[in-house]
């Protein structure tokens, strides 16, 4: 058995495979262009992706029938083609749980940052300009006892509002199901429409898959629906929301500021939200903890070992891909 790994992992994912099969090791930060990728998979039965790897109908094509499993190191695999894959019966693995708590850490992390202006506060600081104490010096929002409106309710937005409830925040949100009676009692949060949520909420906080349904959930028509006080928060995934109508909401005012850890076409940004004060940027670390992401990385290697084994991976994202029971 062959396993390409497609850049650098924590190693302890490699010592996970290397009993199992030969490994393929890329390692490197930098990933593999497309011809390359596209040979290096040729003849692999296993592939330990990241989301910067774009692995499309043409790089299955080129590995050949004996693929097995495709194992992405991140909870979403919006950068897979899971139709093809789910067709040519490829097992696909991604790594939920393990980063949800961290991922609700860090939105957290952007959203007091933003409201309280943490970032600028520093720079000034550290460019020498903070020469005496005024009383509004670097005055921001409060995020106690705001409203927080969290759009997907699933395993990072429920984490998400289990921290609001510490900050005696009122919660809402909107998600595609509604969470159970006792579910909504215990994380203090109404179900609303996303127009209620938008209107009422301080802080919209975006928790909801990439997916056809979920691109430019939020546009230029949601962005004038918030408060002219209101923060929007993204750590999901940069399509969700139209960069450009973000930018120009924040350019005339029509939000507060925004915290954003993910973009449409990362690692490029829109050009206009790097020069506003009101927005913190940061480069898409929602679970850059040393503990998660090396738990990302062996479980998405133990995910490889189950499907070479012949077993069902424990997180398998496309059972249609699985043979029909006799
Ligand atoms: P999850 O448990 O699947 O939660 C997603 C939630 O969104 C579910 O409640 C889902 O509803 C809801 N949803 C899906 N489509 C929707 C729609 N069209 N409208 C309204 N709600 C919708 O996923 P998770 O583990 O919380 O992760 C969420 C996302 O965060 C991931 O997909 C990933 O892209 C992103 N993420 C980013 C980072 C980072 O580093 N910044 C880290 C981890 C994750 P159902 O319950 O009905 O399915």
């Amino acid at each position: 058995m062959e396993v390409l790994v497609t850049r650098h992992v924590f190693p302890q994912a490699i010592e996970l495979l290397r009993p199992h099969a030969l490994v393929d090791y890329h390692d490197a930060s930098d990933g593999l262009p497309a011809a390359e990728l596209q040979q290096r998979t040729h003849g692999k039965h296993a592939l330990l992706c990241q989301l910067t790897d774009a692995i499309s109908a043409e790089v299955m094509d080129a590995a050949g029938d004996q693929l097995k499993v495709i194992a992405n190191v991140a909870v979403g695999y919006d950068n897979v083609d899971m139709a093809t894959a789910t067709q040519l019966g490829i097992l696909v693995t991604n790594t939920p749980g393990v980063l949800t708590e961290s991922t609700a850490d860090l939105t957290f992390a952007l959203l007091l940052a933003v409201a309280r202006r943490v970032p600028e506060a520093e720079r000034y600081l550290r460019d020498g300009r903070w020469q005496q104490w005024k009383i509004d010096m670097l005055c921001g929002h409060d995020v106690h006892a705001r409203t927080l409106g969290i759009v997907g309710l699933g395993r990072i937005g429920q984490a998400v509002a289990r921290r609001a409830a510490g900050f005696g925040m009122e919660v809402l949100y909107h998600s595609r199901n509604r969470q159970a009676a006792d579910r909504e009692r215990e994380l203090g949060a109404t179900a609303v429409s996303l127009d209620e949520l938008l209107a009422r909420s301080d802080f919209v906080s975006l928790h909801v898959p990439s997916t056809d349904e979920t691109r430019y959930m939020i546009g230029a028509e949601q962005l004038a629906a918030m408060k002219e006080t209101a923060f929007l928060i993204n750590t999901a995934r940069g399509a969700i929301v139209d960069e450009g109508a973000l930018a120009s909401a924040l350019q005339e005012g029509q939000i507060a500021g925004a915290g954003l850890d993910v973009f449409e076409n990362e690692p490029e940004v829109e050009p206009r939200l790097s020069k506003l004060s009101n927005v913190v940027l940061l480069p898409h670390v929602g679970s850059a903890s040393i503990a998660t992401r090396t738990r990302m990385c062996t479980m998405a290697a133990e995910n490889i070992v189950a499907a070479l084994g012949n077993q069902r991976p424990p997180n398998l994202v496309n059972p249609d891909a699985l043979p029909a029971q006799p």
